[in-house]
């Protein structure tokens, strides 16, 4: 761990704090390699409207085309220019080229960033799936020098990986059992979990599928023909009302395809809701372009999770992501892993949860991280999302404060974990604690709820 390199002449204080907490107390003095976004000076670029490209007059009376804006935080531009020189800022903006351009190999990795030995002996033992893939977007809100640094910990694999613990296993959540046709998991009555592909701008290192994403040889094999099998098995159980689209990343297929998809999926009568679950807007927010929103919008009601981590995500790009899609009636909600180092800090969280709400995106889920095979690392107790919901849970506001789920190893689904709030009985009052641990009766006569606990003392006694 090169944890002291990151910041010159920190003081020891900062050292002892957690790395997650001391990245948030970098950017607040301005010394971290990533500003905060709301720190960075804002630059939009402007690119030709296609009128202006061709040199065409615009009719009186017709709606000028839209520029298509999306800012470049001061710290990223720094990165692009330092490491893709003479990579225009329209190419920078490009999500294909952000996806060609993807940082795939150690080599790059090398050219990127000052790798630990660590690091660099991960990358050569790795083989399989979940390879190593980071947008050069991503790669600019990274340290360069830091290996702690916590969305560099999130993206770049190191030894641990390679450690499978006790209860760890390659499909913990047991969605190959549940697998009716190939890429789609009928797991509760009325809804299913539709695998669309195998690919994803950037690969987590504590994915759920680490086991087949970025493998397109391996046990996924995802094409039309496949998603053909999956519609028809939509179409003959009239019990499915509700599909999640994900993968892989879904947002990481081409608007044709994806609209082809959601269309089908449209004129299955008995399908009501679609969600989709992507990494996209944090990592690849150029993919949000108006052409996709425009096609989105006609698919509606669609829901959109989108999978956040940590603040320094939160960029002027990422708000551009998430007012497009907002703008265009898509309900957003937000799902973090728990991490350890990374984000299991409740004033890491907090800034987390309160930056997506003003970005338009209720905190929807905190997972407690599955127990995959070489996870031992990411992993922090479970006793820390339950003080962490407890530090958010009436300290701020109630849209803020995400669910605290297990999904249960074996197929169990999300079991939610709260700190528990029933103190007991007494008589027809339910007693209840409160978010500053006082406890207040509640009448519920001939109710048995909190009766087979100790009575409590009541803070007003
Ligand atoms: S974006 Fe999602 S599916 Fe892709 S590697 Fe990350 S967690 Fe896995």
């Amino acid at each position: 761990m090169t944890v002291h390199s990151f910041v010159k002449g920190a003081n020891t204080a900062s050292h002892l704090r957690s790395p997650a907490k001391r990245k948030l107390d970098e950017r607040s003095r301005g010394t971290a390699a990533s500003p905060a976004a709301e720190t960075v000076p804002r630059t939009t670029l402007r690119l030709p409207s296609s009128a202006a490209f061709h040199n065409k007059k615009v009719q009186p009376g017709s709606q000028p085309r839209k520029v298509n804006r999306f800012p470049i935080g001061a710290a990223t531009r720094e990165f692009y220019r330092l490491n893709y020189p003479g990579t225009s800022a329209d190419e920078w903006n490009d999500w294909r080229w952000q996806a060609r351009s993807r940082i795939r190999s150690l080599e790059e990795l090398e050219r990127i960033f000052d790798l630990s030995k660590d690091e660099r002996a991960a990358a050569l033992q790795h083989k399989g799936s979940l390879p190593v893939g980071i947008t050069p977007y991503y790669a600019s809100l990274m340290s360069r020098t830091d290996a702690s640094e916590p969305l560099r910990r999130t993206h770049i694999m190191v030894p641990d990986e390679h450690i499978r613990m006790p209860g760890e296993e390659d499909d913990p959540l047991g969605e190959d059992h549940d697998t009716v046709v190939p890429g789609l998991v009928h797991r509760y009555p009325d809804r299913v979990l539709f695998l669309t592909t195998g690919f994803c701008s950037t690969y987590c290192r504590y994915c759920t599928r680490s086991r087949m994403v970025g493998n397109p040889g391996g046990e996924y094999n995802f094409s039309t023909s496949q998603w053909e099998k999956a519609l028809q098995y939509l179409e003959e159980h009239t019990e499915v009302r509700d599909v999640l689209l994900s993968g892989g990343d879904p947002l990481s297929i081409g608007d044709d395809k994806l609209d082809w998809l959601l269309t089908r999926l449209r004129k299955i009568k008995h399908i009501e809701f679609v969600r989709i679950g992507s990494k996209i807007p944090a990592v690849l927010p150029m993919r949000i372009t108006r052409d996709l929103v425009k096609m989105l919008r006609k698919h509606h009601p669609l829901w959109m999770s989108v999978h956040f981590t940590h603040p320094t995500e939160l960029t002027p790009e990422v708000t551009e992501a998430t007012n497009r899609l907002a703008d265009a009636g898509i309900p957003l909600g937000s799902q973090t892993v728990l991490l350890k180092d990374i984000n299991d800090d409740a004033e890491v969280m907090t800034e987390l949860m309160h930056g997506l709400l003003i970005r338009r995106v209720k905190p929807y889920y905190l997972y407690q991280c599955d127990p995959i095979k070489g996870s031992s690392h990411f992993r922090t107790g479970v006793a820390k999302g339950v003080e962490i919901i407890k530090a958010l849970r009436g300290h701020t506001t109630g849209y803020a404060c995400p669910m605290f789920v297990i999904d249960a190893p074996g197929g169990g689904g999300k079991i939610q974990l709260a700190p528990d709030s029933i103190v007991g009985r007494d008589g027809d009052d339910i007693l209840l604690r409160n978010f500053e641990g006082k406890v207040y009766r509640y009448p519920d006569p001939g109710g048995k709820l909190g009766a087979d606990k100790p009575r409590a003392r009541l803070a007003a006694e």
